[in-house]
């Protein structure tokens, strides 16, 4: 860069700190954030990465500019600069990507980029993230630039920290522990808001409730644990089976609920492939294969329902029909 500004006069965009602070959601942080950082210090792209603890990975979460690595991208942590600064949580400047070995490196300069800098983000010793910002220019960072990203990264992971630690916090209270899913609470939320967008903007929606039959023989026969373990591995078959948009939950128990968004017309059917694939699964526990079948009640949304609870209703009639005739059945009402 021709003219690198001085760290001893950082100058932060008023509109930047006015939406920082008035930004209650993650994502939106993020976002935020990868579009003023190339004002703040002149690049052509910038992003977040954010670290996947379990799989000892980095993805790029925000992405502003030249997308040469593209969001949502998994990064490794070996093989890459952004990888070393989040392990060694210190700053690195690459600013020949040219001759650079690193993966990342490499893809920034083939998608035309020629200097690089990664911050890390952390918070109490503990890195869980970097800033990464890039230039077209050979040679664009001095280490006054370092000086100030890394003031940056310090003054931004306390945001991003706190509202990670929200959002943590949500999805905990949301999901049911054994099964993942989301819980009661979440299909409250989430089917209301489908409702009001029936009722303002006419679109339809289904509800598949699920009960598994004779459950209780399970526990008596194999024992509690194994009751659970068959509700963890029919929740994750499911999750196999619906769309990415559907939404399930774990009313309590034994009973589920899927929500399905759109006007489904094959409604039935789906319902359908959900309780054969359960039929087809079975549940090694210990010495013993255990199989379950399950009741499923179907409806869509009507014209004359005026609140969530009339879906749900005649999605239990309907469910209390496929047990009153004789289970491992699918009932639409
Ligand atoms: P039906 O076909 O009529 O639905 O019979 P069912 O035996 O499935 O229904 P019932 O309501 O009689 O029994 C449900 C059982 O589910 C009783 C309860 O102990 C068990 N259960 C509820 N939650 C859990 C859980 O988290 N883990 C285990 N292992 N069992 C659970
Ligand atoms: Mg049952
Ligand atoms: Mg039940």
């Amino acid at each position: 860069m021709s003219a690198s500004p001085s760290y001893e006069s950082i100058c932060l965009p008023i509109k930047f700190m006015n939406a920082l602070s008035r930004s209650q959601d993650l994502n939106e942080t993020l976002n935020l954030i990868s579009y003023w950082l190339p004002k703040i210090i002149e690049s052509d792209r910038a992003s977040v990465c954010l670290g996947n603890r379990p799989d000892e990975t980095l993805e790029v979460y925000a992405l502003f500019g030249n997308n040469a690595i593209k969001a949502k991208t998994i990064l490794p942590i070996h093989g890459t600069m952004v990888g070393r600064v989040y392990q060694n949580k210190t700053l690195e400047i690459q600013n020949n990507l040219r001759k650079s070995e690193d993966l990342d490196c490499k893809k920034l300069h083939q998608g035309g980029l020629n200097s690089c800098m990664d911050a890390p983000l952390q918070k109490l010793g503990n890195c869980f993230g970097t800033l990464n910002i890039g230039s077209l220019s050979d040679s664009a960072y001095q280490p006054e630039d370092a000086v100030m990203l890394e003031c940056i990264a310090n003054w931004l992971a306390n945001y991003l920290h706190s509202q990670m630690e929200i959002s943590v916090q949500k999805k905990r209270a949301e999901t049911d522990p054994l099964t993942e899913t989301s819980n009661r609470r979440c299909l409250t939320t989430v089917g209301n808001e489908m409702f009001s967008r029936w009722k303002i903007k006419h679109q339809p929606f289904s509800m598949i409730m699920i009960d598994i039959d004779n459950f209780k023989r399970i526990n008596d026969c194999y024992g509690h644990n194994a009751g659970d373990q068959v509700l963890i591995n029919f929740s994750s078959v499911v999750r196999q089976v619906i769309r990415k948009s559907d939404h399930f939950f774990r009313m309590g128990g034994e009973e589920f609920v899927i929500l399905v968004e759109g006007n489904d017309k094959s409604i039935s059917k789906y319902a359908e492939r959900i309780r054969q694939a359960v039929e087809d699964m079975s549940v090694q526990y210990e010495q013993s294969k255990i199989k379950i079948t399950i009741s499923c009640g179907v409806t869509s949304v009507h014209r004359e329902d005026d609140k969530l609870e009339c879906v749900y209703c005649r999605a239990d009639q309907a469910l209390y029909q496929s047990k009153q005739n004789g289970r491992n059945l699918t009932t639409v009402i």
